[in-house]
């Protein structure tokens, strides 16, 4: 019998993965029970009309480090693109806008870019470097910074309509998912600073040349499975429960929790929970929540798959008009055999997500034929509309009192998901984060002054390359 302290990870989404892994590599025997037959949580993938889809198109940014620790961790580092210099087309109004970052130390680095940005007026033009200077300097710390909407604060920086719409509210959509009017400022002036104000070559964006379940779900089972965890899928937790008293040391030997599945019960020295915001209350017992993550609420994202016939776009990003606030191509990674696929993604999508698809497919192709005029002529293979009613937590101003820390109250108990208290907006890269974190958490907490707990556990003497987020 191994001696090495026994995990339990409940959830096999970004954050249960990198968990798991965490833990393994630290030393721990690792369980990962998931609800859903595979991997991957809210990054997964299918098969329609003869194309592999994702539920919905996912990218990151260069500064996004534990989520390319994860990847390069899980071996998916290679299968992704990331752009040598963040390179972003705009088509709106039927005008043409790049942003683009030219080789000048951040925030000089997107100057040029912005002072030719023709989607907003030259009078408010000037004002954009005010505040971006100014955003550069707010205190990420400072817990005022959830009291105010990142609108409003734009507002109070002298950021006109066209600024805010086509700008700043470009990325908060993208990367909050609310829009500026409703994401924190604690949400906004983290996106702008560490992606944008910072370092120049943080917001260059990456994108999966492969389905997303490949790159994360497989992979990550795989690496999982490889470091000896067991992985076990179509298991749902019905309740994390503890044995007796979990406020003390570890005692040698004895598990501290049961953790109860519809097929049985499993033993574990600590346990990661790391469920989504909407139902993690339900598994787990008393004590172990001072935040209300169900108060979070959730933001939608819904997607508009459209096969054209053909080749319409040498893009393989934009920005667009109406219902197309970001289009990717993503023919290659689908299989498709003819033609080119978009993908229509919609962020913040509360007031589309209950629409017909048809109604949908429709708005989807008309921005798209005034995005690119060679899809005039083009037909259309077929449409399909993802919806994720829960795509993420709402990140507006109050949240952060409402996302929990890794370590709850109770010990051995830690918490992960994006939607915990990482101090990033709720992406991947605060999935990966907060499961490094929540492995830290258990880990500790398994260790004991007595023998008998097996080796003296760390992570960072693992293979991963994640930032310290504690
Ligand atoms: C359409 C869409 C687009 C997105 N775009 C981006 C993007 O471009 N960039 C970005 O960084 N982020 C994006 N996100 C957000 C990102 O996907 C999430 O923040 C991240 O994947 C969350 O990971 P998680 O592990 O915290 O949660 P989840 O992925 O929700 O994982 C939780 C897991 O727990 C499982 N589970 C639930 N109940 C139980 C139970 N009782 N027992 C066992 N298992 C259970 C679930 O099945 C799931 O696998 C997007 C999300 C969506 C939906």
């Amino acid at each position: 019998m191994s001696t090495a302290p026994h995990v339990v990870v409940v959830g096999g989404g970004l954050a249960g993965m990198a968990a798991g892994l965490a833990c393994a590599d630290g030393g721990a025997r690792v369980t990962l029970l998931e609800k859903r037959a595979h991997l991957g949580g809210l990054t997964w993938s299918f098969s329609h009309d003869g194309l592999t889809m994702d539920n919905g198109q996912h990218v990151f940014l260069r500064c996004c480090t534990a989520y390319r620790g994860f990847l390069d961790r899980v071996g998916s580092a290679g299968d992704v693109e990331l752009q040598e210099r963040l390179e972003v087309t705009v088509l709106r109004r039927g005008r043409r806008a790049t942003l683009r970052r030219d080789r000048l130390p951040a925030p000089l680095h997107l100057g040029r870019s912005l002072l030719t940005y023709g989607l907003v007026p030259l009078a408010e033009r000037a004002r954009l470097g005010v505040a971006a200077a100014a955003l550069a300097r707010v205190d990420l710390d400072d817990p005022a910074l959830d009291s105010e909407t990142f609108e409003h604060w734009l507002r109070r920086h002298h950021q006109g309509p066209s600024a805010i719409a086509h700008l700043w509210d470009l990325i908060c959509l993208a990367t909050v998912n609310l829009p500026a009017s409703e994401a924190s400022l604690a949400m906004g002036a983290k996106v702008f600073q560490t992606g944008l104000l910072t370092d120049s070559a943080a917001g260059d964006i990456g994108w999966s040349r492969l389905p997303l379940g490949r790159l994360h779900g497989e992979r990550g089972r795989a690496a999982l499975e490889q470091a000896g965890a067991s992985v076990r899928t179509g298991e749902g937790v019905q309740q994390v429960a503890p044995l007796g008293p979990v406020d003390g040391p570890p005692t040698a030997g004895s598990p501290r929790y049961v953790v109860r599945t519809g097929r049985g019960e499993v033993e574990a020295d600590a346990v990661v929970v790391a469920l989504p915001h909407y139902c993690v209350e339900e598994v787990l017992p008393p004590g172990a929540l001072q935040a209300d993550p169900a108060r979070l609420g959730s933001s939608p994202i819904l997607n508009v798959h459209v096969h054209f016939d053909r080749k319409v776009t040498d893009l393989p990003l934009a920005a667009g008009d109406g219902l197309a606030q970001w289009v990717f191509d993503r023919t290659a990674s689908s299989g498709a055999e003819r033609g080119q696929y978009l993908v229509v993604s919609v962020s913040g999508a509360d007031e589309h997500i209950g629409r017909r698809p048809e109604d949908l497919g429709r708005d989807a192709l008309s921005a798209l034929r005034a995005m690119f005029p060679a899809s005039a002529g083009a037909g259309v293979l077929s449409t399909f509309v993802t919806r994720e009613h829960h795509a993420t937590f709402r990140a507006a101003p109050g949240s952060a009192k409402m996302r929990a820390p890794a370590r709850s109250p109770l010990r051995g108990l830690a918490l992960a998901g994006a939607w915990t208290a990482t101090g990033w907006p709720p992406t991947m890269e605060g999935a990966v984060r907060s499961g490094v974190a929540a492995a830290r958490a258990a880990l500790a907490a398994t260790r004991t002054a007595g023998p008998g707990l097996g080796p003296e556990l760390s992570v960072s003497a693992g293979p991963l390359r994640f930032q310290e987020v504690e």
